[in-house]
């Protein structure tokens, strides 16, 4: 499936694909340009063959297969984005009282986070393009599965992050041989250096809410949850917000299987940021209270969860939309809750989930005595706890030091009995 058009989602201005490249051109670089399909008719459910990845759901992209079929034909990190297992958390789920508590680990993706989708999706658009060279800027992630993807198919990419990124991240960046610009600011800052180096140089910019097609990468993780559902929804989905991307992914998802049928209904979407970045609750919260949606205000950001520590969410009207329009709701959490679910989920799921990523459980553990016990939940661990080990060490405590002899080992043999 390849044709599509474009739609504001500020004033819902209707594009054709060939009349702009990436935002409306009335409301510059704020007018989000959401992708529609323009015919579903025909597609049919992935069968037993499909690829386990992204791409088992090609038809329903906004791309041209053809245009990709050499990157489809061997595998490589770019084919083996998403298809991520979601594992049913019973040990998890007994201790807050659900009986069907289901994690969906994407930091099982080639570059450990959930940002692979959309590298991908946004690298498969450059190549179709003929794009030579693709630039982004990311708090970390996104520029690590943009390196990552960009090294699978040889494309040469610029990364600008803050100069404060997480080593891990950082490290990864160098490694698959990404240009790295460590920006002395924020990621704001590296946001518009990055804008305007690719107005400037023609670089294929994927910067998160400026570039229209993440979300279509991202909107897969929707379609696995389903699927690994038996094509059912659940009823409530948690997941990390910082700028508002992801969840308007995970909704987008869903309104297209809902669209075509193959699911019965919305799942209510909760969006969980950090207390100390919490600018799409606030603006959540007073709608709630007006009644009427209202704006989103800048915060100064600060939370030890680095993915999502976001003054002004690039995709906050979206991210807002997608909660009130499911009827979900925006929860923030404390650092302490943050480090404390990491722990959980790693003893009790075992899944090690970076702060960002343990985020969505930390908004569930909050909530969960409002959610009744056979409903079907998801929490989205959205990157590896590998991405940064000091806020794993904060979160695990040290280790027991010994002397190399039995004795020392005897002292903690009778924490095991009975
Ligand atoms: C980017 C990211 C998020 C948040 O996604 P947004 O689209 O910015 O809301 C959450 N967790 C991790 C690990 C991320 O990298
Ligand atoms: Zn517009």
């Amino acid at each position: 499936m390849s044709a599509y058009h474009f739609e504001c989602t500020v004033c819902g201005a209707r594009y054709e694909a060939a009349d702009t490249k990436y935002v409306c051109p009335r409301h510059g670089d704020a007018g989000i340009l959401d992708t529609r399909l323009i015919s579903r008719a025909g597609i049919a459910k992935p069968g037993a063959d499909s690829p386990r990845s992204i791409w088992r759901y090609l038809a329903l992209l906004p791309i041209e297969p053809a245009n990709i079929e050499p990157l489809l034909a061997k595998p490589t990190p770019f084919t083996s984005v998403g298809w991520t297992p979601l594992y049913r958390a019973s040990r998890l789920g007994s201790r807050l009282g659900l009986s069907n508590l289901y994690i969906k680990d994407d930091g099982r993706n080639p570059s450990a986070s959930f940002k692979d989708r959309a590298s991908a999706f946004v690298v498969a658009k450059a190549i179709e393009h003929g794009e030579k060279i693709i630039t982004t800027a990311s708090s970390g992630n996104a520029g690590a599965a943009l390196a990552c993807i960009s090294a699978a198919v040889g494309l040469p990419a610029v990364i600008f992050v803050p100069a404060a990124a997480p080593q891990a991240k950082v490290a990864q960046l160098l490694m698959f041989g990404a240009t790295v610009l460590l920006v002395k600011g924020t990621y704001d800052d590296a946001f518009d250096l990055c804008l305007a180096a690719s107005k400037e140089f023609g670089w294929y910019c994927r910067n998160t809410a400026y570039n229209p097609f993440t979300v279509e990468g991202k909107k897969t993780v929707s379609f696995e949850i389903a699927e690994q559902l038996g094509w059912r929804a659940p009823h409530r989905v948690f997941v990390g917000v910082g700028d508002g991307n992801i969840i308007s992914g995970v909704w987008k998802g869903f309104q297209d299987l809902l669209t075509l049928g193959w699911i019965d209904r919305m799942p209510r979407l909760y969006g969980v940021q950090a207390a100390g970045s919490a600018a799409c609750y606030n603006a959540w919260r007073e709608g709630q209270a007006t009644g009427r949606p209202a704006p989103l205000k800048p915060v100064e950001a600060r939370t030890i969860a680095d993915s999502i520590s976001v003054g002004l969410p690039r995709d906050g009207l979206r991210a807002v939309r997608a909660v009130r329009e499911t009827g979900g709701a925006f929860i923030t959490v404390g650092d302490d809750d943050i480090l404390k679910a990491m722990k959980t989920l790693a003893q009790q799921a075992a899944v090690f989930a970076e702060p960002a990523g343990s985020v969505g459980f930390a908004g569930l553990q909050k909530m969960a005595h409002q959610v009744g016990r056979d409903e079907t939940v998801v929490v989205i661990v959205t990157g590896s706890g590998l991405k940064d080990v000091p806020a794993a060490m904060q979160a695990a405590g040290s280790a027991r030091v010994i002397e190399p002899k039995l004795s020392a080992v005897e002292a903690i043999a009778g924490q095991f009995e009975n």
